[in-house]
């Protein structure tokens, strides 16, 4: 495991990643990854994450209480509780908002289709939860369930929330999302975007574990 200053560090990086690929606005998003039991290093509210020193990262405790730090604990750290708690082998949670793929939850369009290879491979499928206000404890109420069958979940009208082994495996199932929702967006602006035969999924599948894909692979529950 990493120390806690070099993960302080590495919050940081990816937080300005976020904020240069626009998966994130003004003080938009929030990263958190396990220090230890009942301790999470967390971004505090209010910050820009383009712009976060080390210094400005805050510890919580299982409560969602500080326990180190100047700033504030952000109010979306309740929804990130939720799926340490649900799943004890994520060690970071991701929040952002990626503009594409909220844009295919306004529209009431599901990613659990199976469209893109790559997705398939590394996530399954990205189901969206029932809607929660932001910044409210409704959202880890809204995730709970879904975030034990996958790594990844859009909050529809908001964001997204990926989970994995470190910070850099929750930050690059983000940026999967949010790519894929871009080239599902120009394939339905050319034409139709069909989805892979069942056949084509159980192979993607099998493949990925073979090469070593850990997270949960969502797969929407038949009839
Ligand atoms: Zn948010």
């Amino acid at each position: 495991m990493a120390s806690e200053a070099a993960l302080r560090e590495v919050i940081c990086e990816i937080g300005r990643r976020m904020y240069a690929r626009n998966l994130v606005a003004a003080t938009d998003g929030n990263l958190s990854v396990r220090l230890g039991a009942d301790r999470f290093l967390c971004t505090p509210s209010g910050v820009s994450k383009g712009f976060m020193k080390p210094g400005d990262l805050v510890i919580a405790n299982g409560h969602g209480e500080k326990i180190e730090g100047t700033g504030k604990v952000t109010s979306e750290f309740f929804t990130h509780l939720a799926a340490y708690e649900e799943r004890p082998d994520v060690q970071a949670v991701v929040h952002a908002h990626p503009p594409h793929a909220v844009a295919f939850t306004l529209a009431g369009l599901s990613l659990v289709e199976p469209v893109l290879p790559e997705v398939v491979y590394a996530l399954g499928g990205v189901p969206t939860a029932p809607y929660a206000t932001p910044g409210t404890r409704d959202g880890a109420d809204a995730i709970r369930a879904l975030i034990r069958e996958c790594d990844a979940v859009l909050l529809p009208r908001h964001g997204s929330v990926t989970v994995g082994r470190d910070l850099m495996d929750a930050y690059l199932k983000l940026e999967k999302i949010e790519h894929a929702c871009q080239t599902l967006l120009l394939g339905r602006m050319l034409g139709e975007t069909a989805p892979l035969d069942r056949a084509k999924v159980k192979k993607l599948h099998a493949l990925g574990r073979n090469y070593g894909v850990t997270g949960r692979l969502y797969e929407e529950r038949g009839p």
